[in-house]
């Protein structure tokens, strides 16, 4: 083992260096893939130097997503203190079912999940646990909510037309979620969004009503905090009202921008937070720990285990349930993804967790600033987002960003609202500095100018 690390040392180098010289990875065109990459597979297999030039080379072909190149959605960097929490945890290889398995990292997640919950405002009613990302929080959430609707649903399975109700701007996986759950996507209601691109209030009552006269059960809504595309925050307090008067589970999908509970300068965007009955948020976006790191809450744990408990006496043998997490989640054996974020948390405190939120907002205020300042661009986005949305030139959004990645000068991706089609610049690493954004504007300024023949049609229609 000891010289496999070494080995490991040596690639990782390797990549490291080559990174510094090269943020980004060279483009390879998914159809000469194979003919790029020695991926195949043999029989016998091969060689030891052999393997460690092949992997060595996949290494450095894969895109680079610690670099201050990588602007795609939504995550990025390379957080060393949680990089070196994650490799422990795969060297210790523990499943997160029991106590009898995992015994103290069991203690590391509950701790984490005890701390979100006293940031929100929560008691020793409310607990939580880990899944594989944020689509299977929210996931947890709709199961939930439709078990606290009808308590026999779980044994029965859906027997009424129960509806759910979330913005236009949501995530994708809330429809697939309502399929996943028997609750089926027609019976998702895309509530409209105000300017700002948060759910309309007047609109989510006024469907609700109109579903119950058609016979309809409500039983959800679906909230986010940073849209997928504007990064808004939907008016969580406010629904609380709606959600007693009807009956309905409050989820929070903070996947993207739910780290801002740890920013004294931020919270108030998920201001009534409190009031939601789960709430989750992805510590792989916005405080940066490597992939995946997702966190659902719930105000009363009684949900989580009525939803996700089943016994299993060949399982759970010792130790009290409190300390056998298999219990509330998802999975039944399950990778440590708490341990990253708890060294993290450990090393910097939540002090440190609040300056990583806050210098994203600030790396956003610059880029926005830049755009305000420079004619040629149109700018999309809000204050207090760090999806910062533009258009440069009036040149397609999708033009720039493929042609930018194609020739391996920047990773950045586009997006739209209404009509409106633009580049997506996303401020999520907290590794950048001010220079690095204004550089991102400089390179593509740069690239657009030195590649004018392949814009000229967009160039020559809006000089
Ligand atoms: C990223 C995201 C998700 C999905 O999270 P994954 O970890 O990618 O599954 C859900 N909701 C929102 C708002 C997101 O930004």
């Amino acid at each position: 083992m000891k010289s496999t690390i070494d080995k490991f040392q040596q690639i990782v180098n390797n990549l490291l260096d080559d990174e510094s010289k090269k943020p980004m990875a060279q483009f390879i065109a998914s159809e000469n893939l194979y003919a790029e990459v020695d991926l195949a597979l043999s029989k016998t297999g091969i060689a030891e130097d052999k393997f460690e030039a092949a992997l060595n080379d996949l290494v450095l072909k894969t895109p680079r997503t610690a670099t201050n190149a990588f602007f795609n959605q939504l995550f990025g960097g390379r957080n060393e203190t949680a990089v070196l929490g994650d490799l422990l945890a795969v060297i210790l290889n523990n499943s997160m079912y029991t106590y009898k398995a995992a015994g103290p990292q069991v203690g590391v997640e509950k701790i984490i999940l005890r701390e979100v919950c006293n940031i929100i405002g929560w008691g020793e009613g409310a607990d939580g646990t880990f899944a594989p990302g944020g689509s299977l929080t929210n996931f947890m959430s709709m199961v939930m909510a439709r078990d606290a609707a009808n308590k026999a649903a779980p044994y029965e399975g859906v027997t009424q037309k129960m509806t759910v109700y979330t913005s236009k701007e949501s995530h994708y996986s809330i429809p697939k979620n309502a399929a996943f759950s028997g609750l089926g996507r027609d019976q998702v209601r895309y509530v409209p969004s105000d300017k700002l691109g948060r759910l309309d209030l007047k609109s989510l009552e006024l469907m609700i009503e109109e579903d119950i006269q058609n016979g309809f059960k409500p039983i959800m809504v679906n909230l986010t905090a940073g849209t997928t595309v504007l990064g808004a925050f939907d008016p969580v307090g406010e629904v609380r009202a709606i959600g007693d008067k009807y009956g309905l589970w409050l989820h929070l999908d903070g996947a993207y921008c739910g780290s801002v509970i740890f920013s004294q300068k931020y919270k108030h965007l998920v201001e009534g937070i409190a009031h939601v009955d789960s709430f989750s948020f992805n510590a792989h976006k916005m405080i940066g720990t490597p992939l995946s790191c997702s966190i659902i809450v719930v105000k009363d744990k009684g949900n989580l285990h009525s939803s996700f408990s089943n016994d299993a006496s060949y399982l759970y043998q010792t130790d009290h349930d409190e300390f056998n997490l298999g219990k509330t989640s998802l999975q039944c054996g399950r990778r440590n993804d708490a341990l990253k974020f708890w060294a993290l948390w450990k090393r910097v405190g939540t002090d440190g967790l609040e300056k990583i939120v806050d210098h994203q907002f600030y790396l956003a205020d610059v880029a926005r600033d830049y755009i305000r300042a420079h004619q040629d661009y149109e700018l999309y986005s809000y204050d207090e987002s760090i999806s910062i949305c533009f258009n440069y030139k009036g040149i397609p959004a999708r033009d720039i960003c493929t042609l930018l990645y194609e020739y391996s000068e920047l990773l950045v991706g586009y997006g739209s609202y209404e009509a409106d089609e633009f580049i997506r610049l996303v401020t999520i690493n907290a590794q950048n500095s001010e220079q690095d954004i204004l550089d991102f504007f400089k390179t593509m300024e740069g690239f657009v100018a030195s590649h004018e023949h392949l814009f000229t049609p967009a160039l020559t229609q809006n000089p």
